[in-house]
C-alpha cells in the first residue's frame, strides 16, 4: 500500500490527475485548494481572499454561498435522492424543470432532454441528429459544421466539434465527420482593408460554398456558440448570424446554440442567440442552470426536431440512449430553485445593467502595451494580448496570458487565460464595486507582467 501522504497538497500531488494542468508542473508547484466561497469571493486553505472573476468555469451564477441552493439540495435529498428516466419513470424536479425550460427558452423549444455536462449534451446532440436522419431515410446527411476555436466539449464526439488544436493534437480527433469553418472574429481574420460587413459576407460565402461542395444531402447540422467562451471571448460581427440561419434553412440543415456559457444572461439577454437574432432548431444549457452547484444541461428542441425522433422511437420500441443520472432529481431541484432565484433577483437584468459599466472598465486597457485586443459584452470579455500592429502574441503564443493570470491570482484576482486572452465572465450577482475591484486587480497584475517583460 502507498504511503498516505501528510497533508492536502502532498496527497493531490501524489494522487490526482488534473485536468487541462500540465501534470509535471502541477507536481512541481502543488494545487491552489479552494476550502470555501462568499458571493464573487472564494478563499483558498491559507485563508487568501481572491474575487471569482470567471465565476468558476463561467458558470457560477448566483455567487458561491447561496443557502437556497444548499437547501433546496438537502430538501430533495430528504424526500427522494435518486430515481431514473428510463422506461417512462419520472420525478417532479425534472418535470417541472423541463417545463420552466420550455416557458423561458426561446420560442419552439418545447421539450427538453437532461444530462450530467455540457459534453454528454452535445454527444446527445450528435446522436439525436444522426437518429433523426436515419429516421426520415436520408442516412447520408450525417456531417456537422463547427467553426475554428469553438468550444463544445471534450469527448470523442463533442471533442471532435470542438476547433481548438490542445482538444486534438494527440487525441486523434477530429472522430465524427466535421468541417470547421473560419472563426468569426474580424480583428484577428478579417484581411488587410476589409470592412466587418465585408468579413461577414466572406464569412458566409465560405459556408454556403462548403455546404455546396460537399453537398447538402450530406449535412445535418451545424453548431456554434452565439459568442464563444472558451475559445477566447470572441463576438460575431454584425450579421453573422441571422445570415448563418438563413443559409442553414435553405439548406435545410439543422442549426444548433451552444449555450452552456451564453445561456441564463450571461451577454445580457436572456439566450445568446436573441443578443445576436437567431432562432436555432436546437439549443444547449448547462454551467448557469444550476449555477455549477450540481452537474447538469439540458437539450432543447423544437417540435421538428421531437417529432421525427420520437416517430421513429415508436418504429423502434425505444430511444437507445439515456444516462443513469439523465433528469437526476437533486441537479434539477438546485436548477429549479437557481433558475427561481435568478427571476426574483433579476440577474439577468443585472448583467444588461451592469454591461456598460463591465465593457467600459475592460475598455480601458486598450492601449496598455500588451494588449492586442479588447472584446466582450454582457458580462463576459477577454483582453487578447498580442503586438497592436501585427496581432502575433508577445512571445510564446500562450505564455504571456498565463503569467498575467497567475499575477492576478497572486493580487487576489481568479480569471482564465485561454491561449493569448486573459478571460472574465464574473458571477451574475457581481456589483459595480466588485468590477471596479476586479479591474483594479487586473490592472496590477498587467502593470506587473509589463513591467517585468522590459
Ligand atoms: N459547450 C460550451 C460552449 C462550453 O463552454 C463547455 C464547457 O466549457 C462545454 C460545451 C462542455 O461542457 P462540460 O465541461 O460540462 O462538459
Amino acid at each position: 500500500m502507498n504511503q498516505i501522504p501528510n497533508s492536502l497538497h502532498a496527497s493531490d500531488i501524489a494522487h490526482s490527475i488534473h485536468p487541462y494542468t500540465n501534470a509535471r508542473a502541477h507536481e512541481a508547484q502543488g494545487p491552489l485548494i479552494i476550502t470555501r466561497g462568499d458571493g464573487v469571493r472564494v478563499y483558498d486553505s491559507e485563508g487568501k481572499e481572491y474575487i471569482e472573476g470567471l465565476a468558476g468555469l463561467w458558470s457560477v451564477a448566483v455567487g458561491f454561498s447561496e443557502p437556497r441552493l444548499r437547501d433546496a439540495a438537502i430538501a430533495q435529498l430528504d424526500a427522494l435522492p435518486y430515481y431514473h428516466s428510463f422506461a417512462h419513470k419520472a420525478n417532479e424536479p425534472a418535470i417541472r424543470l423541463a417545463e420552466k425550460l420550455a416557458e423561458i427558452t426561446p420560442e419552439g423549444l418545447n421539450r427538453a432532454f437532461f444530462t450530467n455536462s455540457g459534453s454528454e449534451a452535445n454527444d446527445t446532440v450528435i446522436k439525436m441528429v444522426w437518429f433523426l436522419n436515419n429516421a426520415l431515410g436520408r442516412p447520408q446527411k450525417k456531417k456537422f459544421l463547427a467553426r475554428t476555436k469553438g468550444y463544445h466539449g471534450i469527448t470523442i464526439a463533442s471533442g471532435s466539434l470542438t476547433g481548438l488544436p490542445a482538444n486534438h493534437k494527440d487525441f486523434d480527433l477530429p472522430a465524427i465527420p466535421v468541417t470547421h469553418l473560419t472563426c468569426p472574429h474580424f480583428w484577428k481574420f478579417g484581411a488587410e482593408g476589409e470592412t466587418e460587413a465585408e468579413f461577414t459576407a466572406r464569412l458566409l460565402e465560405e459556408l454556403e460554398q462548403t455546404i455546396l461542395a460537399e453537398g447538402p444531402e450530406t449535412i445535418a447540422a451545424f453548431i456554434g456558440e452565439p459568442c464563444m467562451g472558451a475559445g477566447g471571448v470572441i463576438t460575431p460581427p454584425e450579421g453573422y448570424w441571422p445570415g448563418v440561419a438563413a443559409i442553414c434553412a435553405k439548406h435545410d440543415i439543422l442549426l444548433v446554440s451552444d449555450e452552456v456559457i451564453n445561456g441564463f444572461g450571461r451577454l445580457g439577454t436572456p439566450f445568446g442567440c436573441q443578443k445576436y437574432g437567431f432562432t436555432p432548431d436546437i439549443m444547449v444549457t448547462s454551467k448557469q442552470l444550476t449555477s455549477s452547484y450540481m452537474p447538469l444541461a439540458a437539450i432543447m428542441v423544437n417540435d421538428k426536431v421531437y417529432d421525427a425522433i420520437a416517430d421513429h422511437t415508436a418504429r423502434l420500441g425505444t430511444f437507445g440512449h439515456g444516462y443513469t443520472a439523465s433528469g437526476h432529481p437533486v441537479a434539477c431541484a438546485v436548477g429549479l430553485e437557481n433558475l427561481k432565484i435568478i427571476e426574483e433577483r433579476d440577474l439577468m437584468g443585472n448583467a444588461a445593467r451592469l454591461e456598460p459599466a463591465f465593457q467600459a472598465g475592460l475598455r480601458a486597457f486598450a492601449d496598455h502595451p500588451l494588449v492586442g485586443e479588447v472584446r466582450g459584452t454582457g458580462l463576459i470579455g477577454g483582453l487578447e494580448l498580442a503586438d497592436k500592429a501585427t496581432k502575433q502574441p508577445i512571445g510564446k503564443s500562450g505564455a504571456l496570458a498565463a503569467r498575467v493570470a497567475r499575477a492576478a491570482q497572486e493580487a487576489g484576482l481568479i480569471c482564465r487565460n485561454v491561449y493569448d486572452t486573459v478571460a472574465l465572465c464574473p458571477p451574475l450577482i457581481v456589483t459595480e464595486e466588485d468590477i471596479a475591484q476586479i479591474f483594479a486587480r487586473l490592472g496590477a497584475a498587467l502593470d506587473q507582467v509589463a513591467a517585468e517583460a522590459k
